[in-house]
């Protein structure tokens, strides 16, 4: 079965202003080398726009309707200090939900053995009823609800190797032992959260590494705590919170990972996938703001998941 690809050129109408790490470039920069004749055989699908209901899978009606009404109708509006929406933001944002849900629909209805979903705004910060880091609505926490309510899904992993921790995603599954979340990332750095310590209802796993930390720390942490729990826990899906950012190139951090890493490190979740999770694995962009190494990560990640 093929690799499928979703986006959209509505994530490229999610306007920030200049000089902004988040911006539009980040999608042109990974449709250039998805371009290439290796990535002929993906099965490239225009993302849908979900109903708004779907964002109910994992924030109230009220935080949707504050969000709406934060749309500008020209020019941009901040949300917080780094967090912004310009007149197509709401589409943008509903077609990377949109995506996120096909994509486990994908997965489970056999059209596909995983996904790579290229889409902005990214997700992993927005909390349950907070938008923040870049993000309105959290992609990977409503593909996992998506997948139990839609799919039956008892179980489903999520793994984030974006550089800074997905607080949003830890808050919305805080206290739910039906999602594993493990998250490696840079700490100290934004947003503060993601220590050890944090471990909701034994279903957090939080690996902070040090600035500086290299691949080989991504691999240890896979290898000694991640696989193992997925090995214990037995997801019926695994989705990744795919973020870049922890690249050396990247200039939000001081992670040294190479493309190289994350090809590794999309190899062994795929391995657990294969082993507990009849394949299905759907991985969500999430960070990576150096337009080169961004393009070098997306490739390696999207080459491996294509060998599956
Ligand atoms: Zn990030």
């Amino acid at each position: 079965m093929a690799t499928r690809l979703y986006t959209h050129p509505v994530y490229l109408e999610h306007l920030t202003p200049p000089g902004h790490p988040e911006r539009p470039d980040r999608l042109r920069a990974i449709a250039k080398v998805l371009a290439h004749d290796v990535f002929a055989p993906l099965d490239r699908v225009e993302a849908p726009m979900a109903d708004e209901t779907a964002i109910l899978l994992a924030h109230p009606e009220t935080y949707a309707r504050r969000i709406r009404a934060e749309i500008p109708h020209e020019g941009l509006a901040r949300i917080d200090a780094d967090t912004v929406v310009g007149p197509r933001s709401w589409d943008a944002a509903l077609t990377a939900v949109g995506a996120a849900t096909a994509a486990v629909d994908d997965v489970f209805e056999g059209r596909a053995d995983n996904v790579f979903v290229a889409a902005r705004p990214p997700g992993h910060h927005a909390e349950k009823d907070r938008a923040m880091g870049f993000c309105l609505f959290n992609n990977a926490a409503i593909a996992a609800r998506h997948a139990q309510k839609a799919h039956g899904a008892e179980r489903v992993a999520i793994v984030d190797w974006d550089v800074h921790h997905g607080n949003g995603t830890q808050d919305i599954f805080w206290d739910d032992p039906s999602v594993l979340y493990c998250s490696t990332h840079q700490m100290p750095l934004y947003p503060g959260t993601g220590a050890a310590s944090e471990t909701g209802a034994g279903n957090i796993v939080n690996l902070p590494l040090a600035p500086g930390s290299d691949g080989e720390a991504l691999r240890e942490a896979l290898e000694s705590v991640i696989l193992p729990r997925i090995d214990d826990f037995r997801p019926d899906i695994i989705i990744i919170s795919a973020g870049f950012d922890a690249h050396y190139r990247d200039p939000l951090a001081e992670l040294n990972f190479t493309e190289r890493d994350f090809g590794s490190a999309t190899s062994m979740l795929m391995e657990r996938a294969g082993r507990w999770s009849g394949n299905r694995l759907v991985s969500l962009l999430e960070g990576g703001y150096d337009l080169e190494g961004l393009g070098l990560s997306v490739a390696a990640h999207v080459g491996c998941l294509m060998k599956g």
